[in-house]
């Protein structure tokens, strides 16, 4: 090989160029890997399939990139995810990628990793009350909320005139930005028609203050259902419940099927959620849990790796957002994915064919 037949990237290239010549791909990566740095990434949670989904396919993007990745579980602690991001800054992390627990609490540990020079990308979740963050990457959360209120409003056929139903809706977790979003996103379709008479909230427990539940709490959503069936529903149906996410969705349908819903008597309200987990894809397929909103961690995570990639490299990331995501300092630019509603009729195309799941998964 010529010194003129070398790839533009000098040192990196030349080694990659040696190694795949002599068949040692894998060692070639571990070498790249060391030479581009450690990225630190800490995760909330992982009693959501979602988050261990986010944490392997982002390894695995920056692996693809060149990087080393640290990731953590602060299994919804606070102070342990705090205590992560502080032992992430010790290794001197490069950048450190954050989805947040309680998005307003890590304003001191990010001065910390300002201060060790280390740049902070919030993902998925906003990271608020801090110039310390550089971007945000996330899915049009908005838009989520829009689709979740839009399928109980198909489902229940009020755009063609039916009607009167009964509601009841639940937020998410107060301390995530993300949650406020759904929720405004959800409230702005479905309010036209609770403001006509054509939704009524028996309870009239409206507002994230009143709807939202810590945690994203499946058992907390669970006892919060059986709450307001037995508090407004003793002679009335129930017929939608607004829920933000997957695993709450599971504990408010468990909630409805012991007060005799989903049986051939009683049919299941139409019940929304998010994610696309396991557990409520086949519940949807089974006609129990109405719809929900895949978010593609795949492309996340590798929009996450590519965005770092850049900032590292020097080059101005792309971002599509500058105005949507103010966290209180500043406005942070953002890079917003598109999420996709699915229901019984397109699980199958948008999950299956689309590599997310394998059919035996779901069936
Ligand atoms: C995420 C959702 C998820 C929820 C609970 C939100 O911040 O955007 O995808 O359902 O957290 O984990």
């Amino acid at each position: 090989m010529t010194k003129a037949m070398l790839p533009r990237r000098g040192a990196l290239g030349l080694l990659t160029s040696l190694v795949a010549a002599i068949g040692l791909a894998g060692t070639a990566t571990q070498v790249l890997a060391q030479d581009k740095g450690l990225i630190g990434i800490a995760m909330p949670t992982k009693s959501s399939a979602r988050w261990i989904a986010d944490g392997d396919n982002m390894v695995k993007a920056f692996k693809d990139k060149g990087y080393k990745a640290d990731l953590q579980y602060a299994e919804d602690d606070i102070p342990n995810q705090l205590a992560q991001i502080e032992n992430l800054i010790t290794k001197k992390v490069k950048v450190l990628v954050i989805a947040s627990i309680d998005g307003s609490a890590l304003s001191s540990v990010l001065q910390k990793a300002a201060a060790a020079n280390i740049k902070v990308v919030g993902y998925d979740r906003l990271i608020k009350g801090t110039k310390n963050i550089d971007y945000y990457v996330t899915f049009d959360n908005f838009q989520v909320g829009v689709m979740q209120g839009q399928s109980l409003i198909d489902k229940l056929g009020l755009a063609q005139g039916k009607g009167p139903f009964n509601i009841e809706l639940f937020g998410g977790s107060p301390d995530d930005n993300n949650a406020t979003f759904f929720y405004d996103g959800a409230m702005s379709v479905l309010k036209p028609y609770i403001d006509s008479g054509k939704l009524v909230v028996r309870s009239k427990q409206m507002g994230m203050a009143k709807v939202g539940t810590l945690r994203w709490d499946a058992s907390a959503a669970q006892a919060r259902m059986d709450n307001l069936l037995s508090a407004f529903y003793g002679k009335e149906r129930l017929h939608a419940v607004l829920s933000p996410y997957d695993g709450m969705s599971i504990g408010i349908l468990s909630s409805l099927k012991g007060a005799g819903y989903c049986s051939k008597s009683l049919p299941c309200p139409v019940v929304s959620g998010q994610d696309a987990e396991i557990p409520s894809v086949k519940s949807i397929i089974k006609g129990e849990q109405a719809s929900t909103v895949f978010k593609d961690t795949r492309a996340l995570a590798t929009a996450a790796a590519g965005l770092v990639d850049d900032m590292l490299s020097g080059k101005q990331p792309a971002v599509n957002d500058t105005k949507t995501y103010n966290n209180g300092v500043k406005v942070v630019p953002s890079i917003l994915l598109k999420p996709v509603s699915v229901d019984a009729t397109n699980w199958k195309p948008v999950l299956v064919d689309g590599g997310y799941y394998k059919e035996s998964q779901v069936r």
